[in-house]
């Protein structure tokens, strides 16, 4: 057999280890793993040599903006800008306009995103008590999962009653899909930002004085609780503060199927920031006191916190640089910077490589029952690869993003480790540091493969008595659709 592609002389990385090896690619997959002399003929050779050969990164949380607010992001420049930042499948969020919230604003999206995206994709349906009856819909529809919003956010997506969330879960738990929170409770934070407002607040971290880490703490736990009595999944999204880690630990240790990410925001900037990046910083929840950042990264370490995510929230510099910084949109761009960030660190020796597939690419997979087809590079899986060097010290310029929003609190930072090529199911997209544009239309929706262990169910009378499984391949044009 002839493969289309061998990778020769870099190292191989896995969340365990990692070894000099060869790697064959045929027909979008995985073909073989080994020694040089052992490759099939190709047709198609790439010299790795002093690179390393990673699973792209799977970020399940950012903000393209497509429909409705193309002036700050699309499908081709957020997903260009994920090519350059070794991301090989992000999972895009609802709240765009018109809202993800319906079949048809599905079907359209899916069209927006095929034709648009470098990388594979999945696309969340929006959760609120407006949307509970369309569930069955944007199942069948083809959603990744759920988003539901505790706390205000951009495009003012009316926050549920706790009634609405539990109800909201009972009609998710029987689909097996998790649902993504924006766990952050809405009623406290808009009670500080008055008393701030009325009190002339406008500086930077009156934002964080809004919103204590209570606010967090509070959705963390109330979530968890009608987790726990729907059997519901759940993932906790960018979590920023030590304290959230409780609630999320407990609810582990009951066996709530309850996952988490954090971003390198809360990994690597703290309140001191706030004056050097000024109204830039400003995003939900907030970047918050640096002594956070040790608890962040233990909880990585133990598995309590299960990802790393970017929360790649695009918007140009008219809207991110205001006087009141209560008028300041929220978010910033991160798809692209994320692994060079984080390889900074493995550089710096706080974690190995190895840590940072895991965070970066297995977990993600697992969670979302993506894996053995993505999220690692055994024969068999998605050829979703980032060929990274290591050693490379550079310095984040904006202008220098794909992203269409150029600003970023990481302007200026220097880092080490750079993703010189990226290829999604065995396809360049990213070469040498060039975007390759003929790869644009690569992307795939990417759906749920595998089964995976029903929740922890604490209420024995509900009448949801099991977890039915969502058939695989529930869109004809899914990349990972067939069983693995
Ligand atoms: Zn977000």
């Amino acid at each position: 057999m002839t493969a289309d592609l061998v990778i020769h002389g870099g190292t191989v990385v896995t969340d365990t280890t990692t070894f000099a090896a060869s790697v064959a690619i045929k027909d979008g997959r995985v073909l073989a793993v080994g020694a040089r002399e052992a490759m099939p003929e190709a047709a198609e050779q790439l010299d790795a040599t002093g690179l390393h050969v990673l699973p792209g990164a799977i970020d399940v949380h950012v903000h393209f903006r497509e429909p409705g607010y193309t002036h700050k992001e699309d499908f081709g420049t957020g997903t260009a800008a994920a090519a350059f930042g070794g991301v090989t499948t992000v999972f895009d969020m609802p709240n765009v306009i018109p809202a993800t919230g319906t079949a048809e604003a599905l079907a359209a999206k899916h069209r927006l995103a095929s034709e648009k995206a470098y990388v594979d994709y999945g696309l969340y349906g929006l959760l609120g008590e407006d949307t509970i009856a369309h569930v069955p819909d944007l199942v069948a529809g083809g959603v990744i999962g759920f988003k539901l919003y505790m706390g205000n956010t951009f495009g003012n997506i009316p926050s549920p009653t706790t009634g609405g969330m539990l109800e909201a879960f009972e009609v998710v738990a029987p689909t097996g899909k998790r649902v993504s929170l924006h766990a952050e409770t809405a009623s406290i934070m808009a009670r500080r930002e008055a008393r701030l407002r009325a009190a002339g607040r406008k500086d930077p971290l009156a934002h964080l004085a809004a919103r204590p880490a209570v606010v967090a703490v509070e959705a963390v736990a109330r979530a968890a609780i009608l987790s726990e009595w729907t059997g519901c999944r759940i993932h906790v999204l960018h979590i920023s503060s030590a304290e959230e880690l409780r609630p999320l630990a407990e609810a582990k240790a009951r066996g709530v199927d309850i996952t988490g990410e954090t971003c390198p925001q809360y990994l690597l900037l703290g309140a001191e920031d706030y004056g050097r990046i000024g109204p830039v910083i400003r995003v939900n929840p907030p970047v918050r006191e640096a002594r956070n950042q040790a608890p962040l990264w233990a909880a990585l370490a133990s598995g309590v916190v299960d990802m790393i995510a970017t929360d790649h929230a695009p918007h140009i510099p008219d809207e991110k640089v205001r006087d009141d910084i209560f008028t300041v949109d929220c978010g910033f761009p991160g798809v692209e910077t994320q692994m060079p960030l984080m390889l900074t660190e493995v550089a710096a020796g706080r974690m190995s490589i190895s840590d940072y597939v895991r965070w970066s690419a297995v977990n993600p997979a697992k969670c979302w029952g993506l894996y053995p087809r993505k999220g690692h590079l055994q024969p068999g899986a998605d050829a979703d690869i980032a060929i990274v060097d290591l050693a490379r010290r550079w310095t984040i310029d904006d202008a220098k993003l794909q992203s269409r929003a150029k600003i970023t609190p990481w302007h200026g930072r220097g880092v080490t480790g750079l993703p010189v090529h990226t290829l999604v199911r065995g396809r360049f997209v990213m070469k040498d540091r060039a975007l390759v544009e003929s790869a644009r239309g690569t992307g795939r929706s990417v759906h749920t493969i595998q089964e995976m262990p029903a929740p922890r169910v604490a209420n024995p009378d509900s009448t949801m008595t099991e977890i039915v499984r969502i058939p695989a391949a529930s869109r004809g044009d899914a990349a990972t659709g067939a069983a693995a």
